[in-house]
């Protein structure tokens, strides 16, 4: 039996307007594995409006910060019991390893819960002192009000995660949120709508409207009565979004693409190296924004240092991820199989090295081997271009100042890892490095009290941490005349 998956408006299960429906298919076997409604800009009002009513007087606007920190801890709870569930659920519909969501995923999602629900009743302004209006002594403060309804636009690629670095923050800022979730992943956004429900969160404040981002997400970008849109997603869309809600004032986050750095110098230790930096290259089969994937190698050690991560690549078991043994499953669909295989073959036409992995051939689901590119140089599409897959390229560097240089010659600045020995340096390159988020001797290490997000092309704004929540704020501030 194929489920089908309504929106979840006001607290209720909504079919499509016009009743339309769109199908999800399955990157292992190409099958349809579920249904869900495809969304109208009809549908997109009446959960704005929803969310509206919580907040224009509604029992969500009547919550003290304490109060809404206890929901979200009981929302945290219910995430806990069913993370298992939550997990599968996202695994299914992009033919990951379930245990990778289990691991990561759902933990770091319940984290991001509950570190929001700690910064509810924490969410605080200042009295700043002035020389008065006029010869006369005022009181002046601020104080931060949520920024009202928002449009969360959601990526596929670790759907539940990047939901709840959204969800948690805005929740405990006081504001509603309509979530537009990846066609070809509204199940576990639904289920977190549900579980609002269940925790005791007013009908309204959290609302799920399925569809494409064409019709639903430029409905929401447009919509008079949405203050602030948050998106993850491609720094194509990115613009789109800018684009739409730029002139109606929106406030707008964007948690965008990288094509990040992995540096590697020659005094680091290879073993830790190699697997950090496959680990930054395969997991989630590649599709992550964060994904390591120009690593720049010392040229003294640029031989060595290649073959083992090629050998760590080719020991990596593609397949189905339900079967025993396989590490890495399909790409989450036939666009990103198509796209991956054109920046394969534009690495070998533009005359790097291949050492690993190669051109996917088209069986049943959407498989690509881990690849390896050495020998490359950064004016190389692979290099310079956001694949979104399995796919590494190498360029060897000699200087510590090349290094820099060379990482930050790119569009893009969201993550960086700097693999040394030398403390000194390590800071040095850190600082150096235009990126959001930097790791020494570890890649990306993504927790719910850091603040998250891009430079460049790679995002405007922070998720996640105090700064994910202030976020979701407006700074008013209050001047007293007392005489
Ligand atoms: P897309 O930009 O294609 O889509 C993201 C979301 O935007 C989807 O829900 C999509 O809907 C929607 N969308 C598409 N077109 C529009 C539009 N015109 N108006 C409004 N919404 C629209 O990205 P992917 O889902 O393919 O995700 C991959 C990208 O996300 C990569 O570039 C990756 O780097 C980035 N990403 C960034 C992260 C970060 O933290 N910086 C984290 C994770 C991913 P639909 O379902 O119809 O496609």
């Amino acid at each position: 039996m194929i489920p089908t998956f309504q929106h979840f408006i006001n607290g209720q299960a909504h079919t499509a307007s016009d009743g339309g429906l769109m199908e999800l298919f399955s990157p292992v076997n190409e099958q349809v594995h579920a249904r869900a409604a495809r969304g109208t800009a009809a549908d997109v009002s009446a959960a704005v409006a929803a969310a509206r009513r919580q907040l224009d007087g509604g029992a969500w606007s009547k919550l003290s910060g304490a109060d809404r920190g206890q929901l979200i801890h009981r929302l945290a709870d219910l995430v806990e019991r069913d993370a298992g569930k939550i997990a599968d659920m996202d695994a299914t519909c992009i033919g990951r390893p379930p245990i990778e969501p289990r691991l990561l995923d759902l933990p770091n999602a319940i984290g991001t819960l509950r570190t929001s629900a700690g910064w509810a009743d924490k969410i605080e302004g200042r009295t700043i002192p002035t020389p008065g209006y006029m010869g006369v002594k005022t009181l002046s403060y601020t104080q931060r009000e949520p920024v009202g309804v928002v449009g969360a636009i959601v990526p596929w690629n670790t759907p539940f995660m990047i939901t709840c670095w959204k969800v948690g923050p805005l929740l405990a800022a006081g504001c509603t949120v309509v979530i537009k979730p990846s066609e070809e992943t509204p199940s576990s956004a639904l289920h977190l709508a549900a579980l609002c429900k269940e925790a005791g969160i007013p009908d309204g404040v959290v609302n799920v409207v399925t569809g494409t981002g064409e019709v639903v997400g430029q409905a929401l970008c447009s919509h008079p009565g949405v203050e602030k849109i948050t998106f993850t997603g491609s720094t194509e869309v990115g613009r789109i979004i800018q684009r739409t809600a730029g002139p109606l004032f929106k406030r707008v986050s964007l948690e965008l693409g990288g094509k990040s750095p992995q540096i590697v110098f020659e005094d680091a230790s290879i073993d830790a190296a190699v697997r950090g930096c496959a680990m930054g290259l395969f997991f989630n089969q590649g599709q992550v924004c964060a994904a390591g994937t120009r690593i720049l190698v010392q040229r003294w050690i640029a031989e060595k240092f290649s073959a083992a991560l090629a050998s760590a690549a080719s020991a990596i078991k593609v397949g189905d991820p339900s079967k025993e043994g396989v590490t890495m499953g399909p790409v989450a669909k036939k666009e990103q199989f198509e796209r991956v295989n054109r920046y394969i073959d534009a690495g070998l036409a533009e005359g790097a090295k291949l050492l690993a992995g190669g051109l996917a051939e088209r069986g049943k689901g959407y498989f690509v081997k881990p690849t390896i590119f050495a020998e490359a140089s950064n004016d190389m599409s692979i290099a310079r271009e956001e694949i979104f897959g399995p796919v590494g390229t190498i360029i060897p560097f000699d200087t510590e100042e090349e290094a820099i240089a060379l990482a930050n010659d790119t569009d893009y600045g969201l993550g960086a890892t700097v693999w040394t020995s030398d403390v000194s340096r390590a800071h040095r390159v850190a600082q150096a490095v235009k990126a959001g988020a930097i790791g020494v001797n570890c890649w990306a290490p993504i927790d719910p009290r850091l603040p998250w997000g891009g430079m460049k092309t790679s995002g405007i704004g922070r998720e996640c941490g105090l700064s994910g929540v202030l976020a979701y704020t407006e700074e008013k501030v209050i001047t007293v005349l007392v005489g």
